[in-house]
């Protein structure tokens, strides 16, 4: 058997090393030269937590791949995970606090309530407010996401970098599947699934010197809802100098091949506004700043299926700004599929079915061919 693999973001090298270690035979293409920075998967962190606010169903794949992301670190000697534990913060009715506490009682897991004084207390560099409660969810950390991608491509034999794959088609007579985990490009290869692509900004924040409450051991990685300014989430200081704080969702549409890279002083007034009304310690000034992409489904859950008139196309749309700490779990049921058929594991809620009456969302301003960026 021969498996294609378009992509080499989280998903598509996961899907790569997962099928590679059955002894199947596998090439991974990707149009740049993966870890890099101009798709999903770059940025130095992202957030895994267990107790998942978005769906209790989440949570078994969530057990699963804590040690899987170990077995990857034995495998390339490299340092991926750090625990720290995490914080989701808002009102009790909160969908983060709520969703947490649904899941975290569901299945039992390692979590605790803190109430408002209790929040205080542990977290000064967080300002709490009355109502404020959180979730404390103890199975998380920070996972690095270029060296997460690079051990895993480098358990793959072939990964042809600098390569586009312009259609399907072109694969089809070579390979006896394709995997399309082609991310924000997706809807340039599939038509099948109504996907937005939006363009998210980081900035990573000064700390004030006297501030030593952000280290790792002390300030576990956060997500904050409030009715007023909606989704911020944050990572502990990794260099001892600065934090790195993001608003979840609430970016423009935008293209893969025309995204704005570049970040303009309005594009960090919001974040400005976030670190100074709910973080005690962090200065407004930004040292750097990233772009990245999330690709949308229209309930932002993701996309795990077969193409609905070729078995032999699998797409694997995980992200919507939360699928990089399944990338394991999910890149060994792409493999369970295509080597096997079919798996084991609940993916009821990836079908691509659910979007069968929904319409199609136009990109930014409907176009995708052109200014195409190879
Ligand atoms: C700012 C930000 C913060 C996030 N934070 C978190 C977090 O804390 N926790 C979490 O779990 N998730 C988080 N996510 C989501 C997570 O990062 C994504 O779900 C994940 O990285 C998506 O990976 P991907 O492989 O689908 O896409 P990508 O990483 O974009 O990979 C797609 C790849 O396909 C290649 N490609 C595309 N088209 C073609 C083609 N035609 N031919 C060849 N190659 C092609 C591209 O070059 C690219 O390398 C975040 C995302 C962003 C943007």
């Amino acid at each position: 058997m021969r498996v294609a693999v378009i992509g080499g973001g989280v998903m598509g090298a996961a899907t790569a090393w997962r099928i590679a270690k059955r002894g199947v035979d596998v090439v991974c293409f990707d149009r740049h030269s993966p870890p890099h920075a101009l798709g999903s998967s770059h940025g130095e962190s992202r957030i895994i937590r267990t107790a998942y606010f978005e769906g209790s169903w989440y949570v078994p794949l969530l057990q699963e791949v804590f040690p899987m992301w170990r077995e990857l670190e034995a495998a390339s000697g490299a340092r991926l995970l750090t625990m720290t534990g995490a914080l989701m913060i808002g009102d009790a009715s909160s969908e983060v606090v709520a969703g947490a506490f649904a899941s975290a009682r569901e299945h039992s897991l390692d979590a605790e309530f803190l109430d408002s004084n209790e929040l205080r207390r542990r977290y000064p560099g967080h300002v709490v407010r009355a109502g404020d409660v959180a979730v404390l969810d103890r199975q998380a950390g920070v996972l690095n996401p270029e060296a997460c991608v690079a051990a895993m491509l480098s358990h793959v034999q072939r990964v042809e970098r600098g390569t586009v794959v312009e259609s399907l088609a072109d694969l089809r007579s070579a390979f006896d599947a394709v995997v399309v985990a082609a991310g924000p490009w997706t809807s340039e290869l599939i038509d099948w699934i109504p996907l937005r692509v939006e363009r998210q900004v980081h900035g990573w924040f000064s700390i004030a010197r006297d501030a030593d409450w952000f280290t790792p051991d002390r300030f576990p990685a956060f997500v904050r809802q409030s009715r007023e300014n909606g989704f911020m989430y944050g990572i502990p200081t990794l260099d001892k100098k600065t934090i790195k704080v993001g608003r979840h969702h609430d970016g423009e549409t935008t293209h893969p091949h025309r995204i704005r890279r570049r970040v303009d002083e309005f594009d960090l007034d919001p974040l400005r506004l976030l670190t100074a009304t709910y973080m005690r310690g962090v200065s407004g000034h930004v040292r750097h700043t990233i772009t990245c992409m999330y690709t949308n489904t229209p309930d932002n859950h993701f996309v795990i299926d077969f193409s609905p008139d070729d078995r032999r196309v699998l797409v694997i749309s995980a992200c919507s700004g939360h699928g990089f700490k399944f990338g394991p779990v999910i890149g060994d049921i792409a493999a369970d599929l295509v080597c096997d058929g079919g798996t084991q594991r609940d993916i009821s809620h990836f079908s691509a079915a659910r979007f069968a009456a929904a319409p199609h969302v136009p990109d930014d301003n409907g176009d995708r061919d052109q200014q195409r960026d190879h």
